[in-house]
């Protein structure tokens, strides 16, 4: 089959074809196709008998079923994750709904960034009942329907435990972030110095001997000095959390078929980190062999989901400068969680880390998901702006919000020409970003909602070249990214 007679093909038929996603590979040619609102692969050669689908006009017409993603993943190798090792400028595009990557690769435009195209949370699976499988399954399609040939990652996102990290794996994910703040204690960073004390004191003697051996009683790079009551804060907080870590990486090296990005995060703990903190943290994995690709502290401020930085920038970006010598020391890179619309620190992320870093974003690109609702079905987004005022006690469970809903104009005094707007106000944002999981589990949003965003996917991927390219613009600027 020639790519020529594959067109002469599809032109005897009713479809419409994405163009860019025309390819051929050892005699078989595919192309991802659709028919009224129903997207379908379109295959035709040696291979098409790998998917499954109808036969018609000469031509396979496939569900994108995550059989038929593995089958094309085999037969275009561009549509499968792989690691982005040695790719300097990384970026987490989480994407809910598996709608949203065209728009995100073509945000990243000519810019030198490898996209992690698909990363998800345990959290977010479970609210959008979703596998790893159906997320790298909508990624790769979307891959292949933009033509997208220079590879993207999959981030298994705040995982947690060894069960997590091998069905993160086994599905396909290229990278895995663990997330040890089940092991961190948090609460200790604000014990009295004397239960501090009394707590050390009761840890196995070959732990407290390795960390006073290492860090007390001389110059270390970066920080300093510690003091011993400072140590043994900071082994009372992190000892377990380390150990599961490096616990972790060695259970991803066994288990592992293809190359892995590990990421640690300590991001989600009551406290920020401190420099002392992070070097520790950072020196116990290197000693131990462990080479995080990147790792994730809790920076100073506030980073709320959908919402604008809130905090002193100052304050930050001295930080960050701390933080960004410690990740060199060490060799990996600095990630940036929940970096959807924290437009107030990337210029200082851009610049100090000299575009060597990593930035997640997700729920935003569902907010403009809710933004192309509230221009092309009015009534619809007016039902789910009041579901999720009503249900934002419920959706406060899975997320932390500080905005008032109360402060939210109410809608049934404002015309539909006004409706986008809400998506620009941060208490609306909040609630309609933290009712993800529980609008789409009703059926009377649920079905309207995809029906409208596939009728109107160019404009879903306008919002998004508008607003995440924002955030690629400040974020790369004055770097060579
Ligand atoms: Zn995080």
């Amino acid at each position: 089959m020639t790519v020529d007679a594959f067109r002469a093909l599809l032109s005897n038929t009713d479809l419409f074809v994405y163009e860019r996603s025309v390819d051929e590979n050892d005699g078989t040619v595919a192309a991802l196709v659709r028919r009224d609102l129903e997207k379908l692969l379109a295959v035709a050669g040696k291979q098409a008998e790998t998917f499954a689908g109808t036969e018609e006009k000469g031509l396979k017409l496939c569900p994108l079923t995550n059989e038929n993603a593995r089958a094309l993943m085999q037969l275009f190798p561009y549509t499968k994750p792989r690691s982005h090792k040695g790719h300097r400028f990384t970026m987490g595009f989480g994407d809910r709904l598996g709608l949203a990557s065209p728009g995100h690769i073509r945000a990243i435009g000519d810019h030198d960034i490898y996209p992690v195209l698909a990363q998800q949370s345990i959290r977010e699976l479970n609210l959008t009942h979703r596998t790893f499988a159906d997320v790298i399954s909508a990624a790769a399609f979307n891959v292949f329907q933009e033509g997208y040939r220079k590879g993207y990652g999959a981030d298994g996102d705040h995982l947690k435990t060894k069960d997590e990290i091998k069905y993160a794996l086994e599905s396909g994910c290229t990278m895995v972030t663990l997330d040890c703040s089940e092991q961190i204690d948090q609460q200790a960073v604000t014990y009295p110095q004397d239960q501090i004390d009394a707590l050390y004191a009761q840890l196995p003697a070959d732990v407290r001997a390795h960390y006073e051996g290492v860090y007390l009683d001389r110059e270390l790079p970066i920080i300093g000095c510690l003091s011993a009551p400072e140590l043994r804060r900071i082994v009372i907080v992190f000892w377990k959390g380390i150990r599961h870590a490096i616990e972790c990486y060695r259970y991803i090296d066994e288990i592992k078929t293809v190359a892995v990005d590990f990421e640690l995060s300590i991001d989600e703990t009551l406290t920020i980190t401190t420099p002392a903190e992070h070097f520790v943290v950072g020196n116990e994995l290197h000693d131990a062999g462990v080479t995080p690709i990147s790792c994730a502290p809790h920076f100073s401020g506030a980073f709320e989901k959908g919402i604008e930085y809130a905090g002193d920038l100052n304050a930050f970006a001295r930080d960050f400068v701390v933080h960004q010598q410690i990740a060199d020391h060490f060799g990996y890179k600095l990630s940036l969680h929940s970096g959807s619309d924290k437009f107030a620190v990337f210029s200082t992320v851009g610049r100090v880390t000299k575009g060597h870093v990593h930035v997640k974003t997700a729920g935003t690109s569902w907010l403009e998901a809710m933004r192309v609702v509230a221009e092309a079905d009015p009534d619809l987004y007016r039902k789910a702006h009041k579901f999720a005022i009503e249900h934002r006690p419920e959706a406060e469970k899975y997320y932390h919000v500080s905005t008032d809903p109360n402060t939210i104009p109410n809608i049934d005094l404002e015309n539909d020409a006004y409706l986008p707007e809400y998506m620009n106000l941060p208490a609306a944002r909040q609630t309609v970003h933290i009712a993800y999981g529980l609008l789409l589990d009703q059926p009377w949003f649920r079905d309207a909602f995809f029906a409208t965003m596939a009728a109107h996917e160019e404009a879903y991927y306008a919002a998004l070249v508008r607003h995440l390219g924002k955030h690629v613009r400040i974020l790369t600027a004055g770097t060579d990214v």
